[in-house]
């Protein structure tokens, strides 16, 4: 067996020192869940033993016997009814049973890839777990592996700290013949670059862009095989269904919080709770007059609705949508309109570059919502904010342009007064607003503390098959 993540059985490895999230240097758990996603001691790297210790890296041996794997994962409290962690909310065992039905179908072996790319602006979960929990995340992916029979496994990170920690837990396990293959790759650090079908062209071909639908990667993915792409906490929900505790592989979820001028948190929270008692908590009272915007810049901008249920199916009952589980508070006098025509402005910049449609409609829509705050901007403008939050779900191979008409309809519906006095008299707030970027005071909030990855560096390559297999004892 070569390759430098090989070692010898025994030989201690010492992970490199870790920065640690530096904007975000506390995270709580709700009350009684200190043993959850977060782990048991925040920002301290868990290594093999210290996740052994809690139970980890066992229960997946269970997959490894018997012809009725998937019905043994399917068994775990809660996967049934888990959404996926990456935005789009689909139902994980789901995805995983579509691969299965496309490896019956085509008898090529499947690829299974732990995406931790982490693209949303908002949100630090992904790195959080692959830096400081990278051994439940791996759990998770040698399990859906296992349970597939996967002879392939992909990390697809882009933040370097994470990528060093998922290396480094790699080469603590130890290698059993004919386990899966697992190789980490250093995705590109774009907004799209984790989006399925971007994930899968660049494991195939370096290039880290969405590709038209279908196929799906679960009917032709990495290479031509069936493949199952998983946010790295749907991974970490799954192994920790299998841990002793055997906590619901649902009941909890990873949410960054910022804005309103405070320190951001990222918190560990049941899934369900009201968004009034997350405020609470968070700001030591309610404002009913702040916004939030969800979801990193997906989810739309609501009103902070103390009753708000905090669930992809709770936001999504109100308008919104919890995307990656990210949450920017806006408190007075935040105008939303500036702040939905400062994230169009990002995806009007940050998009792929690749689908007309995207690229002309996100600049005038930007552009739109901007010239809203000049003093009488035109009813003219009342007609076209709906055609586009209507014309513009399912276009384009990724979903920005779904995320545009989330954010259009949101503001649309949840804020139809600051529209009217928006197109009667223009607005102060928006016309203070910076000229470039637009967006800045929003990520200023919570800015990237990884090294920057770029086009020199490994962002890319295609890697060398090298067998880096894990056994479990
Ligand atoms: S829809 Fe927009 S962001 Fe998505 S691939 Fe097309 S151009 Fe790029």
């Amino acid at each position: 067996m070569t390759g430098s993540a090989r070692r010898e059985a025994g030989t201690p490895v010492v992970a490199p020192p870790l920065p640690i999230l530096t904007t975000v240097s506390a995270a709580r758990p709700w009350a009684g869940e200190d043993d959850g996603l977060l782990g048991p001691t925040p920002f301290v790297r868990e290594d093999r033993s210290g996740y052994e210790a809690r139970g980890g890296h066992r229960d997946r041996v269970l997959l490894d016997c018997g012809d009725d794997r998937l019905a043994r994962l399917a068994a775990r409290p809660g996967l049934p009814g888990l959404l996926g962690r990456g935005g789009a909310a689909f139902p994980a065992l789901r995805k995983i049973r579509a691969v299965a039905d496309g490896v019956a179908a085509t008898g090529l072996s499947p690829v299974v890839v732990a995406n931790g790319a982490e693209g949303e602006p908002l949100s630090v979960k992904d790195r959080y777990l692959l830096r400081y929990r990278p051994h439940l995340v791996l759990d998770g992916l040698l399990t859906v592996a296992a349970a597939l029979e996967a002879p392939i496994a992909h990390v697809y990170v882009a933040d370097r700290a994470a990528r060093t920690s998922a290396e480094a837990a790699l080469a603590e396990l130890d290698v059993p013949a004919g386990g899966p293959q697992v190789r980490v790759f250093a995705a590109q650090d774009t907004y799209v670059a984790g989006e399925e079908t971007a994930v899968v062209r660049a494991l195939t071909t370096g290039i880290a862009r969405p590709a038209d639908k279908p196929p799906r990667p679960f009917q032709v993915g990495v290479g031509g095989a069936p493949t199952l792409v998983l946010n790295v906490e749907t991974l970490a929900c799954i192994a920790r269904a299998g841990l002793p505790a055997g906590r619901d592989a649902g009941s909890t979820f990873l949410a960054t919080v910022s804005g309103a001028g405070r320190p951001p948190v990222l918190y560990e929270l049941p899934t369900g709770l009201p968004l009034g008692d997350l405020l609470r908590e968070h700001l030591g009272r309610v404002d009913s007059s702040a916004d939030v915007l969800f979801g990193g810049f997906f989810g739309g901008i609501l009103p902070a609705w103390p009753d708000l249920e905090l669930s992809h199916p709770g936001v999504l009952r109100r308008g919104g949508s919890l995307g990656c589980g990210s949450l920017h508070l806006l408190a007075a006098p935040a105008c939303p309109v500036r702040t939905t025509a400062d994230v169009v402005a990002y995806y009007a910049r940050h998009n792929a570059g690749q689908c007309g449609m995207c690229m002309a409609s996100s600049s005038a829509i930007a552009a739109t919502l901007a010239e809203l705050g000049d003093p009488r901007p035109g009813v003219a403008y009342a007609a076209l904010l709906p055609r586009w939050a209507a014309q513009l779900r399912g276009r384009g191979a990724c979903a920005v342009p779904d995320a545009i008409a989330v954010l259009l309809r949101a503001l649309l519906r949840s804020h139809p007064q600051e529209v009217t006095r928006h197109l009667a008299s223009g607005c102060d707030e928006c016309r203070r607003a910076p000229g470039e970027p637009r967006w800045g005071h929003l990520l200023a909030s919570l800015p990237s503390d990884g090294e920057p990855v770029t086009a020199d560096g490994p962002v890319g390559r295609v890697p060398e098959l090298v067998p880096v297999g894990v056994e479990v004892r």
